[in-house]
C-alpha cells in the first residue's frame, strides 16, 4: 500500500512541476508584451501616523493583470523581469504612474509622499537618477513627495557605487526607504553611509512582535533609529495588539490591512474623501 501511495505521491509531485514550469514559461513569455498591451495598474496601499491618527502617505504596488491566468502578483513576476531586464522599463512606467497619481492627489489637498519599490538591476544602468529627474519634471511632483523603496540586498556587491547614486537622487529632495530591514544581509554596519531616511521594519517583525526576543530587537532597531535620524515605519500591521505592541515600543507609523488593503485608484479616492473628513 505505502508502495502504491508513494508512487501517486510522485506522480502528484511532477504534475506539479510541470504545471508550474509551464505557468513560469507563459509568464516569461507574455510579460515581454505585458507593458506595451497595457495589462500593468497600480495598487496603493495608505500608510498611517498613530499618533496623529492620520494618512501619512501611500505605497505604490505593482500589479499584472494577465489576459488568460487573471491577475498575477509582483512576487511571480518581478524576478522574472528582473531576469529579462523588463524590469527597467517596467520601472520607469510605474514611476510615471506613481509620480502622477501623487500629483492629482496634491491637487484634492493631500499632499504626502509616495513611495516605489527600487530593484538593483535599476542602478547597474547608471542612469536611475536621470531617470528619476525626468519623471519628476515630466509629471511636475515636488521631489520631497517622492520615495524611493531599496533593500540590504542591494548592498551586496558595488556598495561605493550605489551610494553615490543614492547621494545624487537624496539631494535632489527625494526620500530614501530600506525596505524589508532586518531580513536582507545585515547592513546596520553601513546604516550611518548609506543616505537613507527611514527604515521599514519587515512583516516578520510585526507577526512576531509577541515573541519577547523579536521585541527586543525591534526596540533595539527603533533605538538605534532615533539616533541616526531616521523615520522607522512597520508594515503587514493587521491587528490592533500589533500597534499597541508597536506603540509601546516607540514605533507609530504603519501600514497593512489593518489600515487599508492595497487599492486602485477610484476606490483610493473614496478612502481619502472618508478619510480627509476626519483629518
Ligand atoms: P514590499 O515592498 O515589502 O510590499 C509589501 C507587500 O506586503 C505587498 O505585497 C503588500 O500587498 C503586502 N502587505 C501589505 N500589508 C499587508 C498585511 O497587512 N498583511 C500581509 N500579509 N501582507 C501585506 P505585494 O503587493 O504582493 O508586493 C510584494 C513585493 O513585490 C513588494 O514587497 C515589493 O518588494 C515588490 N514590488 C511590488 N511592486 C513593485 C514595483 O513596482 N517594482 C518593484 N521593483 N518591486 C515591486
Ligand atoms: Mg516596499
Ligand atoms: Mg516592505
Ligand atoms: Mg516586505
Amino acid at each position: 500500500k505505502a508502495k502504491g501511495l508513494g508512487k501517486n505521491q510522485y506522480c502528484v509531485y511532477t504534475d506539479e512541476m510541470g504545471i508550474k514550469e509551464v505557468r513560469k514559461m507563459e509568464l516569461e513569455k507574455d510579460l515581454q508584451h505585458a507593458l506595451e498591451q497595457n495589462q500593468f495598474y497600480m495598487v496603493y496601499q495608505p500608510k498611517w501616523n498613530v499618533k496623529t491618527d492620520k494618512l501619512c502617505g501611500f505605497e505604490a504596488l505593482i500589479r499584472w493583470n494577465h489576459p488568460r491566468l487573471g491577475i498575477v502578483l509582483p512576487g511571480e513576476f518581478i524576478p522574472i523581469a528582473e531576469e529579462t531586464g523588463l524590469i527597467i522599463p517596467m520601472t520607469t512606467w510605474v514611476l510615471e504612474e506613481a509620480c502622477r497619481q501623487c500629483k492629482s492627489w496634491g491637487t484634492k489637498g493631500f499632499t504626502q509622499p509616495i513611495s516605489v519599490n527600487l530593484s538593483a538591476r535599476l542602478f547597474e544602468t547608471d542612469q536611475l537618477a536621470e531617470l528619476i529627474l525626468n519623471v519628476l519634471g515630466k509629471t511636475c511632483l515636488e521631489p520631497n513627495l517622492l520615495e524611493l523603496e531599496i533593500t540590504e540586498s542591494m548592498f551586496f556587491n558595488d556598495i561605493n557605487d550605489i551610494i553615490r547614486q543614492l547621494e545624487i537622487i537624496r539631494n535632489m529632495g527625494v526620500r530614501i526607504s530600506m525596505d524589508d530591514f532586518g531580513t536582507g544581509y545585515s547592513s546596520i554596519g553601513l546604516l550611518d553611509r548609506i543616505p537613507i531616511d527611514a527604515l521599514k521594519l519587515d512583516r516578520l517583525f510585526t507577526v512576531d512582535i509577541d515573541h519577547p526576543s523579536k521585541r527586543a530587537i525591534v526596540h533595539a532597531i527603533i533605538l538605534m533609529a532615533e539616533k541616526l535620524h531616521l523615520d522607522v515605519i512597520a508594515e503587514s500591521v493587521e491587528q490592533q495588539d500589533h500597534i499597541d505592541k508597536l506603540n509601546e515600543l516607540g514605533c507609530y507609523v504603519v501600514q497593512g490591512f489593518f489600515y487599508g488593503k492595497p487599492m486602485r485608484d477610484e476606490k483610493i479616492s473614496q478612502y481619502m474623501k472618508e478619510v480627509l473628513q476626519f483629518a
